[in-house]
């Protein structure tokens, strides 16, 4: 208590809440695709992920994001996200 705020959000991977900085986020654009938001300036409806490879399979196994964006994944995505952590995650 008495201390300032940081937004936080929960990892769709490990579960873990961190702050918003320390995060990449996901986005499912109007048109329905999936992407990874370096900026964190676009569109659409957002989870949150921690910028680590096993998080991205955690949350592919786990359906995380799934239960997000309330859609099916379909494994091309999963292997573009995969490409994109691993340039991330060095
Ligand atoms: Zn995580």
């Amino acid at each position: 208590m008495g201390m300032k705020k940081i937004p936080q959000r929960q990892c769709i991977g490990c579960g873990e809440m961190k702050s918003k900085k320390e995060m990449i986020r996901v986005i499912k654009t109007p048109e329905g695709e999936i992407m990874m938001d370096a900026t964190g300036k676009k569109n659409g409806r957002g989870a949150y992920i921690c910028p680590s490879r096993e998080c991205l399979k955690k949350a592919i196994k786990s359906k995380g994001l799934e239960r997000s964006f309330k859609m099916s994944i379909p494994s091309d995505i999963y292997e573009a996200l995969t490409k994109e952590m691993e340039n991330i995650d060095k």
